[in-house]
C-alpha cells in the first residue's frame, strides 16, 4: 500500500493549527452521544465548534463523511498504520478526533490495533462515549494511547469510572492553549499519563 492509497480508504488526516502533530477527524453530526448533547443546554457540545464555520463547507462535510464511509474498509487498519507512521515521524504526538468521536467497540478495537503499530508515537483520544468504555477494561488500552473521558456538562466534575478525564470549566481551566495563542506551544498534558484530568476553559 502506497500513501496515496491509504489516504483514499481512510480519507486522511487533518492538520489542526492548535495541535504540535497531526489529527484524525470524523463528522460531528455522526458523533452518537454529542448529537443528543447538542440539544442540551450547558452541555459541552451544544456550541459544537464542528457543527459550524468550515465544517458547513461541502468540500468539508464530504471529506468528514468520506473519513467515516472509510471506517469499515478491511484495510482500514493497514492505511492508518502506514498514515500516521509517515506523518507523526518528526513530531510523534497524535490526536484522534479534533472533531467527531467513536462509533463502536469495533472501531475503538481498531484504533488500539493503529496504536499497538505506532509504538513510535503517542496517541490521545478524547471521547464522550462512556457506554464504549464501560465495556473495556483501562488495561487493555495501549500504553501510547490516553483515552479522555469528557464531562458532558460545563463545570461538571470529572468522571470516576475512567483514569484519564477532561472537563469544561468557566474558571480554573489547566489547559494553557488560550494563553497562548491558542495552541498547545510545548504543553503535552492530554497525552500525559501523569495528568488525571485537563480542564479547558468555556469558549
Ligand atoms: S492541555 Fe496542553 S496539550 Fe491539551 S489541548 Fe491544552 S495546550 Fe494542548
Amino acid at each position: 500500500m502506497n500513501l496515496k492509497e491509504a489516504k483514499e480508504i481512510t480519507g486522511g488526516l487533518s492538520s489542526p493549527s492548535k495541535m504540535p502533530g497531526y489529527a484524525y477527524n470524523l463528522p460531528a453530526w455522526e458523533c452518537v452521544t454529542g448529537v443528543k448533547l447538542q440539544a442540551v443546554e450547558g452541555s459541552v457540545c451544544a456550541g459544537c465548534y464542528a457543527m459550524k464555520g468550515r465544517y458547513r463547507f461541502p468540500n468539508v462535510k464530504e471529506a468528514l463523511s468520506r473519513r467515516l464511509r472509510g471506517l469499515t474498509h478491511p484495510q482500514w487498519i493497514e492505511a492508518m498504520t502506514l498514515l500516521i507512521s509517515h506523518y507523526s515521524r518528526k513530531i510523534p504526538w497524535f490526536r484522534w478526533h479534533d472533531s467527531g468521536d467513536l462509533q463502536s467497540v469495533q472501531h475503538l478495537k481498531n484504533i488500539f490495533e493503529v496504536c499497538n503499530a505506532t509504538q513510535q508515537v503517542q496517541h490521545w483520544m478524547p471521547t464522550r462515549e462512556a457506554k464504549l468504555l464501560t465495556l473495556i477494561q483501562p488495561e487493555v488500552v495501549p500504553k501510547n494511547l490516553i483515552i479522555r473521558m469528557s464531562s458532558h456538562m460545563i463545570d461538571q466534575g470529572p468522571v470516576k469510572f475512567w483514569p484519564h478525564t477532561s472537563t469544561v470549566v468557566k474558571a480554573g481551566n489547566t489547559c494553557p492553549a488560550r494563553d497562548q495563542g491558542n495552541e498547545c506551544g510545548s504543553c503535552r498534558q492530554c497525552w500525559s499519563h501523569d495528568v488525571p484530568n485537563v480542564a479547558y476553559p468555556l469558549h
